[in-house]
């Protein structure tokens, strides 16, 4: 019987993506992994599979239960973990969006954070550097206003089969950018060295596969995409060693060591 973990109930069975019939014959040659249009809808509380699998994984990873008294930016929130995330009591849940549609969200640009060096415990950032122009400088902003030990979960569509990210000099017209990044407001399509792009600015960590978080979570009983990693990185934290010099514990976070 699926069980949705988002309403917390067991459910008849997951209701197909509708326009999946539209999919750019690219992404299909390609390959790419995202949304898994056969589980897409919860039928009772109308959740994605995004929504789902997000939040096995951040219950999985020990990502959750750091939400209590955590300062969290959550950019172009989706509205069924916004419900989750504040139930955990963070001390402060700000929700963002470059183009704010509802009253609650604040305007923020993921390229100019309008926020402090070392002020953030936790971004989630879904679904959102695909669009963005400059990832290169969203994730140094990311990096920035993180506190050491902080994360960054970021959840991507992306072609694994591909060596390099692909991008055009120019955004393409709608139609273009479609066929070759999957939707008609992607700017990009990451390939395989996007966790390089998180490196570059300075986050560790790595595209985490789902059967190492989540074995023996099934795509019909969970309606999840189980080719879909956890995309978390995270800020080093920096710890003084007895000899003065500055050490990067590269495990010091808790979500390294949960994982
Ligand atoms: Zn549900």
């Amino acid at each position: 019987m699926p069980y949705c973990c988002v309403c917390d109930q067991t459910v008849s069975a997951w209701l197909p993506f509708p326009h999946a019939h539209n999919r750019s014959p690219l992404m299909q040659v390609l390959d790419t992994v995202g949304s898994d249009p056969d589980v897409f809808m919860c039928p009772t509380c109308g959740c994605h599979d995004r929504d789902r699998h997000l939040w096995l994984y951040m219950r999985a990873s020990g990502v959750k239960s750091q939400l209590k008294g955590a300062s969290i930016l959550h950019m172009a929130p989706e509205p069924h973990l916004e419900v989750l995330i504040e139930a955990a009591q963070p001390a402060n849940y700000i929700r963002g969006d470059l183009y704010p549609q509802r009253p609650h969200l604040q305007r923020v640009d993921l390229e100019d954070l309008p926020f402090e060096d070392n002020s953030l415990d936790l971004i989630i950032c879904n679904h959102i550097l695909e669009h963005v122009h400059h990832p290169d400088v969203a994730l140094s902003e990311i990096h920035r206003v993180l506190k050491p030990g902080g994360i960054v979960i970021a959840q991507t569509p992306y072609a694994p089969n591909l060596k390099h990210t692909l991008e055009m000099k120019t955004v393409p017209d709608s139609q273009t950018a479609h066929l070759l990044y999957g939707q008609a407001d992607h700017v990009r399509l990451f390939g395989d060295d996007i966790r390089d792009y998180f490196h570059a600015a300075g986050l560790q960590g790595d595209l985490l596969a789902h059967q190492a978080l989540l074995p023996g979570v099934t795509k019909t009983e969970f309606g999840c995409n189980e080719r879909e990693p956890f995309f978390v990185f995270w800020k080093a934290r920096q710890t003084v060693a007895n000899d003065g010099a500055d050490v990067r514990d590269e495990a010091a976070s808790s979500l390294a060591e949960a994982v």
